[in-house]
């Protein structure tokens, strides 16, 4: 179908149209929401921008305060911290040690001010949950904008608009097993608030969202919404035994300790640490495992995760964190074999560490190699 989906004047175009309408409608199935709700972009970043600047640069009564976490996606603190630069004022709420955001504390951020209050459903780094159907009630109550990144639970969580009342939601396809560079923002009903378009030009997307629609992309955004609402449940059964098993292969590692809240989470993001055993170096010693530290790390320097950061988990034990995540294609035998080569890794790496800190007293002109004395933390 190669035909453009906004060119209704022949056959070709209508084609793709239809199969861009029906991605719509499975989007919209998904989230319980209307396909006039749904609107097309290049992924959740792309929707979280225009959620939060389309919404702030719009802003009819002039008011200039946003509400948000330091929990958040960069495609969210990023974008505030822009508009901060603009004179937006922006509170970054802190969450528990835990990682909960609870909706008391949201309400008491809340001042004349605010215009637009922007949270995330589940945490992508520890799998906490917010309760975004409560401070639904008390955005809504208030007259205030709200936004949920829903990222990373709509292949985990059932979403449903009538229960979360938020007035925007970002989604990502690739987050649920769909293609990258596709993704939808919801926007509540006929747009009773109004939304500055981010990208100008042919008007697509009711004007919202200008730009040819990939359809390739969008129908696999579509395929992956009907699948995720058809094996959610399922998924999520299977996601929650094999977390449970990994969970206490990694729990009998010692000195083992687990980020987050461990009951308000979703199973299949699990956030661990092994004292003094650098995410790095544990990274590096398995290439064949697919996991990731909670850092971003440039060439330079590491970062420590913002998000660990924000729970208050002290720099030593962030730097010695990492996230395992599993999906609807991970099996057991994978998270033996993980959880097997993370307890050698993390034994050998301490080893290692010890011994370079017996030979450290007596090393005259020996130098410890830079590479492993960052790599391996006393
Ligand atoms: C991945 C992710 C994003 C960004 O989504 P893209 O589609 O990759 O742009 C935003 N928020 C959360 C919570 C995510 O996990």
């Amino acid at each position: 179908m190669f035909g453009n989906p906004s060119s209704r004047s022949h056959r070709f175009g209508r084609e793709a149209e239809q199969a861009v309408e029906r991605a719509r409608e499975q989007v919209a199935e998904l989230i319980s929401a209307n396909p006039e709700e749904v609107y097309w972009t290049s992924g959740a970043t792309e929707s979280i921008n225009l959620a939060i600047k389309g919404v702030a640069y719009a802003n009819p009564d002039g008011k200039r305060h946003i509400v948000t976490s330091g929990l958040e996606h960069k495609a969210v603190i990023d974008t505030c911290l822009q508009l901060a630069d603009k004179g937006y004022q922006v509170t970054f709420l802190k969450p528990d040690s835990q990682g909960m955001i609870c909706p008391e504390i949201v309400q008491d951020a809340l001042t004349e001010d605010t215009f637009l209050v922007s949270l995330m459903h589940v945490n992508n780094e520890v799998g906490t949950i917010t309760d975004t159907s409560t401070i639904s009630e008390i955005t809504r109550a208030r007259g205030i904008v709200f936004h949920v990144d829903a990222a990373q639970s709509a292949a985990r969580l059932p979403i449903n608009t009538r229960e979360i009342k938020a007035d925007l939601i970002s989604l990502s396809a690739h987050k649920m097993y769909g293609p990258k560079g596709v993704g939808a923002l919801f926007v509540r009903g006929r747009r009773h608030f109004p939304i500055e378009p981010q990208m100008h030009g042919g008007n697509q997307e009711r004007g919202v969202r200008s730009g040819t629609l990939p359809t390739h992309q969008i129908v696999g955004m579509g395929a992956a919404a009907k699948l995720a609402n058809e094996c959610r449940d399922q998924d999520m059964q299977v996601i929650t035994a094999l977390d449970t098993a990994l969970r206490s292969h990694l729990a009998a590692i010692e000195y083992s300790f687990f980020n987050g809240n461990q009951e308000y989470r979703t199973p299949g993001i699990l956030n661990v640490g092994f004292s003094g055993v650098a995410s790095e170096s544990l990274m590096m010693s398995m290439p064949n495992i697919a996991f990731s530290s909670g850092s971003a790390c440039t060439s330079s320097h590491i970062e420590s995760s913002h998000v660990l950061s924000s729970l208050g988990v002290p720099e030593q034990l962030a730097n010695c964190s990492v996230r395992f995540s599993l999906g609807r294609y991970t099996n057991e035998a994978e998270v033996d074999f993980a959880a097997a080569h993370v307890a050698e890794a993390v034994n050998m790496l301490r080893q290692l560490s010890k011994g370079l800190k017996k030979q450290q007293p007596s090393k005259k002109n020996f130098k410890v190699p830079d590479e492993t004395s960052h790599a391996v933390l006393a």
